[in-house]
């Protein structure tokens, strides 16, 4: 039986992007996949509002899911606005406790994006609070393996230890699937993210003896495991 992984993001495509590779990767290796988003993301766009993007964001981040295979699932938080409270913590928990994951993937604990740092630090905390014999129907759950993802926005301190080898298949699979978001595509503030993301599989598979990887940091290295 495959394993599950679950990912989780600040904004919906975060993990779509960092995290999407190794996840199309694990799907079509027989494992399951659920992408997390904590906030909509709704506020990323120069020219069409928050009410309308977030329309546009959710079915982007569905659409993406359902190329890859993955399941998709955003927390009612506004962009910019993650508070790092067990209110959102609890959400979390409740989601491990009930899809029980073996793997959790989440951004670095430094970013540009305080939504991103919350991220990490909600996902640790759900982490904990699903650990816990608190009376869940769900009962309790623990992660064996907790990994945070290659971002160039949490580029801080960011030294990865762990390569998890991309296959062609699972790159075409992320690379067709990605080019369905607008932020990806360049259109909202213009970084290249499909290239930055693309060459850098390609340069840490250069790094990993392959011809694309991704990078993770361990945060348990005493509870390392081989990889996805
Ligand atoms: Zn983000």
């Amino acid at each position: 039986m495959g394993r599950t992984v679950l990912a989780i993001g600040g904004h919906i495509g975060d993990m779509d992007l960092t995290a999407g590779p190794t996840l199309a990767k694990m799907v079509q290796e027989g494992d399951r996949a659920i992408i997390l988003a904590c906030t909509y993301g709704e506020r990323g766009h120069p020219t069409i509002s928050p009410e309308e993007y977030r329309v546009q964001k959710v079915a982007e981040g569905e659409a993406f899911a359902a190329a890859i295979g993955a399941e998709f699932r955003v927390l009612d938080y506004s962009d910019g606005f993650l508070p790092d409270d067990d209110s959102a913590a609890e959400q979390i928990a409740d989601i491990i406790r009930q899809e029980k994951p073996e793997i959790l993937i989440t951004h670095w604990t430094k970013s540009i994006h305080r939504d991103h740092e919350r991220a990490a630090i909600l996902a640790e905390r759900g982490r904990f609070l699903a650990s816990l014999p608190v009376g869940s129907p769900y009962g309790r759950h623990g992660i064996t393996q907790f990994l945070h993802a290659d971002n160039w926005e949490d580029a801080e301190g960011f030294a990865p230890d762990m390569y998890v080898e991309i296959p062609d298949a699972a790159y075409e699979t992320w690379r067709a699937a990605i080019q369905g978001q607008a932020f990806a595509r360049g259109e909202t503030y213009g970084f290249r993210y499909i290239d930055y993301y693309s060459a850098n599989m390609l340069a840490k598979g250069c790094l990993a003896g392959t011809t694309r990887a991704c990078g993770f940091v361990v945060a348990d290295k005493g509870a390392k495991l081989a990889g996805p």
